[in-house]
């Protein structure tokens, strides 16, 4: 094992609260009799529903297609479409989504069978990927294979694969690491080949001792597969943090991770791939975890996506109390929701439910300028700065700060003596910033579309007069040409 001694910028170090869920083995649960399966798993744009009401699926059969750059989705279970509908999705200040209702039928599945697997080229097994519908399941739900596809033409020099899991609570991905190690590297061997990287370094925080050895072990005999451990400090999983920490390169803002030789993995993304290389299986189930004060026996769960929270809550042994927050993800950069009656999408790491103890404090004061903020920012930006000008409404000077940097990662906002919610200031920026953004480009379209109206108009005018010119002309030269009829009577 080699022990990075990098570290990275700033960062703070919340009270984790592993220890809630990272006890018991991952439990696979029976299929609910309903699934709710979002058709936006992923960034871009939402895949389209090829099934119908009525039709009746098999596990694992593709029932919506990626559009452009988006991913496909498989039934986790084999059912019945009762409904293709809006639904509440577990989505930032709720909303819902447009999603396929499927009643289960637990006694129909298909069983899988062993692929050949070995010898496959880059593309073949990106097409892989990319018909399995797999996304990045850190969190950022980017379509694997879209993002496969951008490196091909790169010299990747190293491939990362993250494990850090540095939001507190979240023990999945350690989960996954303990329990599914052959998988992993067998995903990193694919990836390997992928992007032609002659390494791959797999990046643990040093809290997961458990899963270190274990990937250790079951890549002892990989020599391009190395396990490093990292100190525990968040963010240290954000991809920018991430990458900093272990190849001590910084990625320059605008640019992506591999303009710097580098690509990122997240752990449990590396065992879908080779479940899908491997057993063709796509990717309809996830570990989750469900912890939090508020709840009876927190665990990490196996769930089929499109499982319903409140389905999972009740596997939980239901709730000790009501809980003050549900929130989706990890409590630095997840959000709240308010309802139990939302499905899990193939990003969902974690469902919380927190007690008022666990919640932050909210008596806010006035800004001391104890500079704390400035210290735990992982980007290097001034937090009390940006914020003080989104309150006073200038976006504009707030983006000159470095808002488009901000990885909304909460650690200014944990550290501030006087409890500003930093973070929710970033986040309306965010939201306004974006709605300007639509409404402008609405306005631009309006007045490219009138623009368009009034040229087809003109064009239309002057076609109508020359067309009437040409009938005129027409007209005249008809009566220049017209023959006079002149009846000669024949003398008698
Ligand atoms: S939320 Fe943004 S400003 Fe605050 S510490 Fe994180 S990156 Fe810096
Ligand atoms: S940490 Fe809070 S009180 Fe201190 S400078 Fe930043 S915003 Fe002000």
């Amino acid at each position: 094992m080699i022990f990075s001694k990098s570290l990275i910028r700033g960062g703070v170090h919340p009270n984790g609260n592993k220890q809630l869920s990272n006890n018991s083995e991952i439990i696979a649960i029976a299929p609910p009799k309903y699934l709710y399966i979002n058709l936006k798993q992923h960034t871009g744009a939402p895949a389209k529903a090829i099934v119908k009401v009525g039709d009746k699926v098999v596990s694992g059969q593709l029932i919506a297609k990626g559009q452009g750059s988006s991913a496909n989705i498989h039934a986790p279970q084999s059912g019945t479409v009762i409904q293709i509908a809006m639904h509440r999705a577990a989505i930032a200040g709720g909303g819902e989504e447009q999603m396929i209702h499927l009643q289960c039928d637990p006694e129909n599945q298909t069983d899988s069978i062993k692929l050949e697997h070995d010898g496959k080229t880059a593309e073949e097994l990106i097409q892989i990927i990319d018909d399995a519908g797999i996304v990045g399941m850190g969190g950022a739900v980017f379509p694997t294979a879209t993002k496969l596809r951008s490196s091909i033409n790169k010299k990747i020099d190293t491939l990362l694969i993250n494990g850090c899991e540095c939001e507190p609570y979240l023990t999945c991905d350690d989960k996954v690491m303990c329990e599914q190690s052959t998988q992993i590297i067998g995903g990193i061997r694919h990836l390997l080949t992928i992007t032609g990287a002659p390494l791959a370094i797999i990046g643990i925080e040093d809290n997961k001792p458990e899963a270190m050895q274990t990937l250790i072990d079951a890549a002892s005999e990989d020599d391009n597969i190395q396990v490093k451990a990292l100190p525990t400090h968040y963010p240290m999983g954000s991809a920018k943090q991430f990458i900093q920490a272990l190849c001590k390169v910084e990625v320059p803002k605008g640019k992506r991770s591999t303009d710097v030789g580098v690509v990122v993995q997240n752990v449990a993304t590396c065992a879908a791939i080779y479940n899908a290389v491997r057993y063709g299986r796509p990717q309809t189930h996830r570990v989750v975890t469900i912890s939090g004060g508020a709840l009876e026996h927190p665990m990490n769960i196996e769930a089929p996506i499109g499982t319903l929270i409140s389905e999972l809550v009740a596997y939980c042994g239901g709730l000790k109390e009501s809980a003050s927050r549900i929130v989706i993800g990890g409590p630095m950069m997840g959000h709240t929701i308010t309802n139990m009656h939302t499905p899990i999408i193939k990003g969902t790491s974690g469902v919380l439910f927190l007690q008022e103890s666990e919640l932050p404090q909210y008596n806010t004061s006035p800004c001391v300028s104890c500079g704390r903020c400035v210290s735990a920012c992982p980007m290097g930006l001034l937090p009390n700065a940006m914020a003080e000008l989104i309150e006073h409404d200038d976006l504009e000077a707030a983006v000159k700060q470095g808002l488009n940097s901000c990885l909304l990662c909460g650690s200014c906002a944990f550290i501030c003596p006087a409890s500003l919610p930093l973070t929710q200031y970033f986040s309306y920026a965010n939201a306004q910033l974006l709605r300007q953004k639509k409404m402008q480009q609405k306005a631009q379209l309006a007045r490219r579309l009138n623009q368009q109206r009034t040229l087809r108009l003109e064009k239309e005018a002057l076609q109508k007069a020359a067309e009437k010119e040409a009938k005129k002309a027409a007209r005249g030269a008809a009566r220049r040409t017209r023959q006079p009829t002149i009846s000669i009577k024949e003398e008698s």
